[in-house]
Order: C-alpha cells, then structure tokens, then sequence
C-alpha cells in the first residue's frame, strides 16, 4: 500500500450479530475521522449502501461459514483483496456460533415456528478459514477496537501486526486488579488470550475469553480449577470452558486450519 494513496477497506459479514461492525461505529468520531485520514471505506452496510468495485486492500469479514452456500461469495472476496481479516470472535473461531456445533435440538428452541426456512438451513459454523486463507485476525466478541487500530495501522505503516499469545492474567495483574478467584468467583482469563487490556475482572466480573485461548491451553486443567475454586459444577464448568471456544483449535486464530467434519 502506498502511503499516498488511502488503503480501501471493506467489511463484509456472514453468520453473525453484526456487533463487531457496530463496535467499529462506536470507536469515537475522532478515532473513526482520524481513519479516514488513511483509509477509504469502500462497503459498510451498517452506514452506507454502495458495493465495493474491483480491487479491495483490506477486507474485514465479520461472523463465521456456516452455510456452504457462502463459499463462492467467500471466495470471490479473497480473489479481490489483498489482505483478509477476520472481524471479531466468530469469523476468527466461529465464537458463539459454535456452540451450536454441539447441538442437535437448537433449531426449534430458537427460531419456533420458522425454523424449516430455506434461509436459516445451515450446517456446522466454522471460522472463515474454513473456506478461504485469511491472513489475520481482531479478536474479541465484539471486535476489539485497540486491536483494529493496531491492525490497520500496522498494515499501512508495512508491519507485521502482533497478537498476544500470553494470558489475561497477566494484564489483570499489570492493572493491580483484585483475583475474581479470591472474591468467591471464577474466571477464565488463565487460558484466555490477552490483548484487551483485562477490562472484565476490572469491572467485577470473570473472564469469558471472548477472545479465544493461548496457543496450547491446558482446558482439563481450567475446568478442574473452575470446579474446585469456582465452585462450577462439572457440566457447568466444561460448558463455560468452551463458550467462546466451541471450535477449540489455536490454529485457527491464524487462519491456518479449522475442525472439519
Ligand atoms: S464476535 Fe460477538 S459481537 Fe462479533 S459478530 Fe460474533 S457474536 Fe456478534
Ligand atoms: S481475575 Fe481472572 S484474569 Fe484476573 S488474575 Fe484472576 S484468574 Fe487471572
Ligand atoms: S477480559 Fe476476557 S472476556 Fe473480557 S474482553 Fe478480555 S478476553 Fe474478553
């Protein structure tokens, strides 16, 4: 990219809630206008109608592949871009939207009478890697917004972003922030991948590790330790283990590979 001319950008989204899109909105007019400086956005649904044309720098895709059906709009995105993100927890992992690969009875319970529509058939909800080569991922459910600017600028400056690969604890610990553990809670920020700066434990509540795990977690240790000092049970403790990790595999966060089934 050259520095003279502004990279364009354009976020595009699959199985998702559309929050990582709306999170970018919510990033402050002068953070945003500041992006605008370098930056030329070329499709975003949540605040215009046009469509990108041809050539795109940078592509964000937001939510997870679900539905094989999106492959060729996946892949069409690829052939025109030259960088892939994936936006957010479900793109890079498949986040919440993977737990319903554990699942056989969700269809009814959540969409009742209309869940034999052609639109809503989908099968196992996979990061985007699945499909296509993504090059990196913003972490977090939603997006984090600290690493979007990370990202973005570090592309247009030519520098290989960086993603933490150590856990949360040790960003709670940098803040001085009381244990969730010593407080009669639990937490999972042992395991979970830092780079969000702990916020969570900050304001009083556990880790979620909405943004995935560290590379190698040890999850039979994390649900032993969320049992016998969070106090879980055990099928409440295995089923928080896995709620933003549904799709356990590290490699995913860089795009390399993803559960196939
Ligand atoms: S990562 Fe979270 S906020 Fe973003 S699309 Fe998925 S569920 Fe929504
Ligand atoms: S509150 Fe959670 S993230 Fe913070 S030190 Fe305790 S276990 Fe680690
Ligand atoms: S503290 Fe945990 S749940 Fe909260 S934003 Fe960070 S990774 Fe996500």
């Amino acid at each position: 990219m050259s520095p003279k001319t502004k990279a364009k950008v354009a976020f595009f989204d699959f199985t998702s809630c559309e929050g990582c899109q709306i999170e970018l909105t919510n990033l402050g007019e002068k953070a945003f206008m500041g992006l605008l400086d370098h930056i030329e956005i070329v499709e975003f649904r949540e605040a215009m109608s046009e469509k990108a044309q041809g050539r795109i720098d940078i592509s964000f895709i937001e939510g997870s592949f679900s539905r094989e059906a999106d492959r060729k709009r996946l892949e069409d995105i690829r052939s025109r871009s030259n960088v892939v993100i994936a936006f957010g927890a479900c793109a890079a992992t498949g986040g919440v939207t993977a737990l319903k690969n554990h699942m056989s009875d969700y269809s009814e319970a959540v969409y009742g009478k209309d869940a034999k529509m052609p639109h809503l058939d989908s099968s196992f909800a996979l990061p985007v890697s699945a499909a296509i080569k993504v090059d990196y991922s913003v972490l977090g459910c939603p997006m984090s917004q600290a690493e979007f600017v990370e990202i973005v600028s570090s592309l247009l400056h030519g520098k290989e972003p960086v993603i933490p690969n150590h856990p949360v604890c040790v960003e709670c610990k940098k803040k001085s922030t009381l244990c969730r553990y010593g407080q009669g809670d639990h937490c999972l920020g042992m395991v979970a991948r830092a780079g969000c700066g702990a916020p969570c434990p900050a304001d009083g509540i556990p880790c979620e590790a909405c943004r995935g795990f560290v590379d190698h977690p040890n999850q039979e240790a994390l649900v032993k330790v969320l049992r016998e000092k969070g106090g879980l049970s055990e099928e409440r403790a295995f089923n928080k283990s896995r709620i933003f990790t549904a799709n356990l595999r590290s490699d995913a966060v860089k795009g390399a590979g993803a559960r196939k089934e």
